[in-house]
């Protein structure tokens, strides 16, 4: 009988592919149909959550041994070489690079236009999300995007700690003290479960995370001047739990147009790239931990300090 190929898809860079292989290929033969299709090299791929007894297999390992299902999607992280060559040889002092919309006027008019607030009801209706950890009473709300904010996903690495943002745990738990603590990335929510694995975050004794949302919670905007964007309305979460508010919530993200449903609820974080050249140097997060901590001790309402300048902040003691 004919040998039968099967196949997979791997995900990356938020796009699919198909990878046939057959039953004595190996995971070397594997990574090679996946470097045809992406050009991503075979040592840079890291298939996230293709596992054999728990671990990375083997390239020895034959594929099949792993009991793919068929269609079995592999989430993988990697860079091209023509990427790794243009950030080597980028200067350190560049400016930070600006994919981002410099929204002034249009934020507030986008905010309270009904269509979106409608759209935002749809998701406070159906979006479904599943609690990981309580939420404690009288803390405040932090919510956090993950690539380029806590995480750098697009250089090579081998491990999460080293695309991991300085200070990441330090952060987390001393945030904990006041905030409890949502991630929402506009990927896939099985993107965001590896990644939080990944990087220690889900299994942390010091802090704990509320819960995870993903792109279906997005929704999409219309802006004259940009076209349709998807954006992060905190809207849904204060819409679910009612106990949070603009007073009390604080949302950080690198991509300012994120939060254009909630403009003055929102710090654009300077972008972590090139984990493996500022690894060393930067303490972003250690410095907005000092923030969230004034923030958390002398703001009544988050909304009325304006997060454009943090650095600047300083607070009214409450006596
Ligand atoms: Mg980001």
């Amino acid at each position: 009988m004919e040998a039968v190929n099967t196949k997979v898809i791997v995900k990356w860079g938020g796009r699919e592919f198909e990878i046939q292989y057959g039953p004595t290929d190996t995971i070397h033969d594997l990574r090679n149909y996946i470097y045809k299709q992406t050009k991503v090299k075979p040592e840079r791929q890291k298939l996230l959550n293709l596992k054999f007894k728990g671990k990375t297999p083997e390239d020895s390992c034959t594929v099949s041994t792993l009991k793919l299902k068929c269609g079995f999607k592999i989430m993988m992280m990697g860079s091209l070489e023509e990427e790794i060559e243009k950030v080597n040889s980028e200067p350190l002092d560049m400016p930070e690079v600006v994919n981002d919309l410099d929204i002034e006027d249009e934020e507030v008019a986008i905010e309270n236009q009904e269509i979106y607030l409608a759209k935002v009801e749809k998701r406070v209706k159906e979006y479904e999300i599943k609690m990981l950890n309580d939420f404690r009473t009288n803390k405040k709300l932090l919510v956090l995007d993950i690539d380029y904010t806590l995480f750098d996903h697009r250089s090579s690495a081998e491990t999460g700690n080293e695309l991991m943002r300085p200070y990441l745990h330090e952060f987390l738990t001393s945030a904990y003290e006041d905030y409890d603590i949502v991630i929402w990335s506009a990927t896939g929510m099985k993107w965001i479960e590896e990644k939080m694995k990944l990087l220690g975050v889900s299994t942390h004794n010091a802090y704990k995370i509320a819960f995870y949302l993903d792109s279906l919670a997005m929704i999409s905007v219309h802006i004259p001047k940009y076209g349709v964007l998807d954006v992060k309305p905190l809207g849904v979460i204060w819409g679910k739990f009612p106990q949070y508010s603009s007073k009390n919530t604080i949302m950080f993200d690198d991509v300012r147009r994120n939060f254009i449903m909630n403009p003055r609820n929102g710090l654009k974080i300077r972008a972590f790239r090139q984990a493996h050249l500022n690894r060393s140097t930067d303490t972003e997060l250690l410095k907005l931990s000092k923030y969230l901590k004034d923030l958390a001790q002398n703001c009544e309402d988050f909304s009325s300090v304006s997060h454009r300048h943090w650095e600047k902040y300083k607070p009214k003691r409450r006596r």
